[in-house]
């Protein structure tokens, strides 16, 4: 599958699995657009290093996608814009009862609102260049719930709301729209959540990753951000271009219980 001279923004791309989508991407030949919020020297090196490895065009973005204005200024700093990767999330656990409201304004405006306004400033651009992908990064928690966790599944259900939406509005011309739903994948958001468990629960690291986080993955491995990354470059070769609307789950099983 080539994508060379596509031009891929993946939002929330300088760690996890936006980086190793980013990586998959431009080893498809894509250039990249990386994002997150900060502005580190490290951030624009990450591009420089795929620019390198891969032979592409890469460039770091700084943009805060808890702000609409700043998810839709990516979009027009990034130049072209013909793979859209919205991949940005935070997570926060605790009952609703209890849930702090700063908290849940954050997930809904990171990990959904912000998708629609990256989709809002990039379809114009993919039906100006004739062709057009955008991939959401959404979530087992997209299809199914967990307690304690109302903002992230809110969010994450309306993101694959919004797929559908997207994929119907698009659906006479060369655009496609999808969800991928991860499972529990191996990153830092992952890895933030073990110390509370392993507290909360009395357990040691290897109990919670197999009897928490893993509880509910059958396969009992995590994905990989490489998995993830292969998922996207296929919805964004020509054998998905009848592939719309719909999800994608990379979950080792976990929503065929
Ligand atoms: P991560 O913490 O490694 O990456 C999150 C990325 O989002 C980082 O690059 C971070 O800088 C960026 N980000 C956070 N707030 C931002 C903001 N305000 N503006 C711009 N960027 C921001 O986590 P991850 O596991 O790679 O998660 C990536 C996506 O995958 C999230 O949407 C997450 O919900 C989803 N997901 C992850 C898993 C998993 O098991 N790791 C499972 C299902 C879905």
């Amino acid at each position: 599958m080539s994508l060379t001279g596509k031009t891929a923004v993946i939002t929330g791309s300088n760690s996890g699995i936006g980086l190793g989508v980013a990586r998959e991407l431009a080893r498809a030949g894509a250039n990249v657009v990386l994002n997150s919020f900060t502005d580190r020297n490290e951030d624009h090196a990450l591009a420089a290093e795929i620019a390198a490895e891969f032979g592409v065009d890469a460039k770091y973005v700084k943009a805060d996608m808890s702000n609409g204005d700043e998810c839709r200024a990516l979009i027009e700093q990034a130049g072209a814009c013909d793979i859209l990767v919205n991949n940005a999330g935070i997570q926060h656990v605790a009952p609703i009862d209890e849930f702090p409201v700063d908290k849940w304004n954050a997930i809904i405006a990171i990990n959904m609102n912000s998708a629609f306004h990256t989709t809002a400033a990039a379809l114009p651009k993919m039906r100006a260049a004739g062709w057009g992908r955008v991939v959401n990064i959404a979530s087992a928690h997209g299809l199914t719930a967990s307690p304690f966790k109302s903002a992230y599944v809110a969010a994450k259900h309306g993101v694959v709301g919004l797929t559908k939406v997207t994929a119907l509005e698009t659906a006479r011309e060369p655009i496609t729209c999808n969800a991928i739903c991860p499972g529990y994948v191996a990153t830092p958001l992952v890895e933030a959540q073990i110390p509370d468990t392993m507290a909360k629960y009395n357990m040691s690291r290897d109990e919670v990753v197999e009897k928490v986080l893993l509880e509910r993955q059958p396969s009992k491995q995590f994905a990989t951000v490489e998995q993830l990354g292969g998922t996207t470059v296929f919805l964004c070769s020509d054998a998905a271009a009848q592939i719309t609307g719909t999800t994608i789950s990379v979950d080792g099983g976990w929503t065929a219980l």
